[in-house]
């Protein structure tokens, strides 16, 4: 009990400045559980929030990839709650706007986030909507509970490239950019038991790690070397079918727009590192090869749905690894205990190892 009344969780008080500290406990707002952390990943994205940019409110608590067990309930939460083993979407919808009365709460236009917007859990202890709960079997481990929120991301740019695509196991895909997400959506496509999966990296690192995962060599492109979208068109007779551009960076959309077949698709899922623009050969390729170009942003969560139904991207991800054709623990590179989260944090932003998912575990 002595435990439950204190909280130790890693405080982002200003750009830069992040640090161990004793916290108090989360205040349950109506509606809300207490969740116990048992393990939350560093998502890419909080290092820029951590040592460049800051967080939308500070000081705060970062880490929005994380599952643990429910520890109490605020009133008007089914107290049967307790004790369950979750994962929890990060996005808390407000609700009220447009978007969420269409019933488009992934559009919300006034969303709340955990770890970015509020609390979040690189700590023992975050609060968080019971609406936003998915109940974990105990088949799943906390770590894969953790990995929900960026593998939903995939998901959701697996399912938008998909959408009203020939239904056939032959479509020839790209995936550009190896890092989390985009093994994640390499991963997801193996799953559905499609063979065809092109991936483009630039390090050998990530060349290893596609094999040790189970991907062709042959299927492995280095961006580095020589002309990729030559090698990309070579490979694929020209025709990819859908591209998705895990990266963030003009070159690989052009190349994505560049290398698919007329009527292709380009997903566009990485953040940008810059403004963005195209060649005009480029720009006329999309129109004449009518290509598509999708953005996708976070993922779609709906609670009470059974994973057979998988009408969104989260119980997807729960059916696939309960199914056992989704292993994502195969992409954890390093785990962590609380305490040495900020070593975590600096392995990522000075890149002084290799990585994939950096997970702590309590
Ligand atoms: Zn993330
Ligand atoms: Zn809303």
């Amino acid at each position: 009990m002595t435990e439950k009344m204190s909280n130790r969780g890693w405080l982002l008080d200003s750009i830069g400045d992040i640090s161990l500290k004793d916290l108090p406990m989360p205040k349950l707002k109506a509606g809300e559980v207490l969740v116990k952390v048992k393990a939350v990943g560093i998502c890419g994205s909080d290092i820029p929030r951590v040592y460049k940019t800051g967080a939308h409110i500070m000081p705060i608590v970062p880490g929005h990839e994380f599952s643990g067990i429910v520890d109490g309930v605020s009133e008007g939460v089914d107290p049967s709650w307790i004790g369950k083993r979750v994962a929890v979407f990060p996005k808390i919808a407000c609700g009220k706007c447009d978007q969420c009365k269409k019933g488009n709460p992934g559009s919300c236009r006034n969303y709340d986030y955990i770890g970015s917007r509020r609390d979040g859990a690189f700590a023992r202890y975050v609060s968080a909507p019971a609406s936003n709960l998915l109940e974990i079997p105990d088949s799943v481990s906390f770590e894969e509970g953790a990995m929900f929120e960026p593998l939903g991301v995939a998901a959701n740019a697996v399912r938008s490239g998909l959408q009203n695509a020939s239904s056939g196991k032959d479509l020839t895909f790209a995936v550009c950019g190896l890092g989390t997400i985009g093994f994640m959506v390499a991963l997801i496509l193996r799953s559905q038991g499609y063979r065809n999966v092109f991936l483009i990296g630039n390090k050998d690192t990530q060349r290893m790690r596609a094999v040790g995962l189970g991907f062709d060599e042959s299927n492995y492109i280095d961006a580095g070397a020589g002309d990729a979208l030559k090698i990309l068109k070579e490979k694929t007779y020209g025709g990819i079918d859908i591209y998705f551009e895990c990266v963030g960076k003009n070159e690989c959309i052009s190349m994505g727009i560049e290398s698919v077949a007329p009527g292709g698709r380009v997903v566009l899922v990485g953040n940008p590192y810059s403004d963005m623009y195209f060649p005009k050969d480029t720009y006329w390729k999309i129109l004449r090869d009518q290509i598509t170009i999708k953005g996708i942003w976070n993922a779609y969560f709906k609670q009470g749905h059974s994973i057979y139904e998988a009408v969104d991207d989260w119980h997807f991800i729960l059916r696939k690894i309960v199914e056992g054709s989704l292993k994502p623990a195969k992409l954890i590179s390093h785990t962590f205990s609380l305490e040495q989260t900020e070593k975590g944090l600096l392995i990522m932003r000075d890149k002084t190892e290799d990585y994939c998912k950096v997970i702590i575990v309590m």
